[in-house]
């Protein structure tokens, strides 16, 4: 196939749905890691067409959801400063810090901009040599290349004003701390392509093989979903445990070794905080030491900060696959896209704001107590 509209077409997903009804024969628990892909199926009614023995959870692959409310207080800091050019991805704007956002400091006059790259954080740090310009660089493997190129290309221009609030995240540390949970319900997983893309699927074979589940690279249109749904279903009523790709055309196993030389140049595995689910040892990637001076954490004095999440959203929860959005008792009263009381609410990737938008809440609930 060529064209995106064929990922989409009905008759073909339906003839997947088909497959998948013909060979299930017990109830089985997958997890979409990627918010995006949260979206895709709540979309297309994805979840209401599969047979009622499968149930998807939504995992933490949303980087907005997941980005600490540490440093989400950190860049709220940052951006409070006089002098001080505050750049990010629109999602983060309306993310609830302990007693604020990003939208309410440029409310109040802070500068803070929405970039569509971070490169264009780097342009404006030439434009304004007399301000400081930092960039929030959150997010998992997949917008780690272009936010390490901002960073060696600042220092290509011998940019003194530009820094970065890194706060990156990767899927298979976050994949090892759900699969080792006691609580843990999750019995296949469905890979995120755009990050195996970038990163290969070697790093998941060692998961498949230590937890006994399997996982398939699954692209993010409906026919690409039903796909990767058949070929984990297919795998776990076999009693096979491998990664399979059912991206091919994205995907190969060992991924863009250029992005991941450019990655390592400047980043290193640290431990990272994720919101709502806490540390995950090794989770994350943080500047390497010869790129110290693009570090806004150094170059600001943020190390104070006293954090306060909301006592209501149970994010961390949904991210790890334990509850879904209906079950918060704040779901569509208290909370809203209007009135976010949670990251999940707030970003067009995560599952309460996808439960919201595209989700049919009488069906939702009902098989929430079934
Ligand atoms: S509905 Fe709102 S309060 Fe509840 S888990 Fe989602 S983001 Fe948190």
């Amino acid at each position: 196939m060529r064209y995106v509209d064929e990922f989409r077409d009905a008759g073909l997903v339906k003839g997947v749905l088909d497959e998948i009804r013909h060979i299930v024969t017990r109830p089985w628990v997958l997890m979409e890691i990627c918010g995006g892909q949260t979206h895709s199926i709540m979309q297309s009614g994805l979840d209401q067409l599969l047979p009622r023995e499968i149930e998807l959870v939504h995992g933490p692959g949303c980087p907005v959801c997941v980005t600490s409310l540490e440093l989400i207080d950190k860049a709220l800091a940052i951006a409070s400063q006089p002098g001080v050019i505050f750049c990010s991805f629109g999602d983060m704007l309306r993310v609830p810090g302990s007693q604020q956002d990003l939208y309410s400091i440029r409310a109040r006059g802070g500068q803070v901009k929405v970039v569509y790259s971070p490169l264009d954080a780097v342009r404006i740090a030439q434009e304004n040599p007399d301000k400081q310009v930092v960039f929030f660089a959150i997010g998992f493997e997949t917008t780690a290349p272009p936010n390490v190129t901002s960073v060696i290309q600042a220092k290509a221009l011998g940019l003194k004003n530009y820094s970065v609030l890194v706060s990156h995240v990767c899927v298979p540390p976050a994949m090892h701390a759900i699969l080792g949970s006691p609580q843990n319900r999750v019995q296949g997983f469905l890979a995120a392509g755009h990050v195996c893309a970038v990163m290969g699927y070697w790093e998941y074979l060692p998961i498949a093989g230590k937890y006994h589940v399997p996982i398939t690279v699954t692209g993010f249109e409906p026919l690409d979903l039903a796909q990767g749904i058949l070929m984990t279903v297919r795998q776990l009523e076999a009693g096979i445990y491998e990664v399979q790709n059912a991206y091919t055309r994205a995907v190969s196993q060992e991924g863009n070794r250029t992005a991941q030389a450019m990655i390592f140049k400047v980043l290193q595995p640290v431990d990272r905080n994720w919101r709502g689910i806490g540390l995950i040892p090794m989770s994350g990637w943080g500047l390497r030491p010869e790129y110290a001076d693009f570090d806004a954490e150094k170059r600001f004095d943020v190390s104070a900060i006293q954090t306060r999440e909301n006592e209501i959203c149970i994010a961390g929860q949904i991210l790890q696959g334990l509850k879904k959005p209906v079950q918060c008792p704040a779901f569509g009263t208290l909370c809203t896209p209007q009135t976010p009381l949670g990251a999940p609410m707030v970003s067009s990737e995560g599952a309460c704001n996808a439960y919201f938008r595209f989700g049919n809440l009488e069906l939702s609930k009902k098989n929430e107590t079934r």
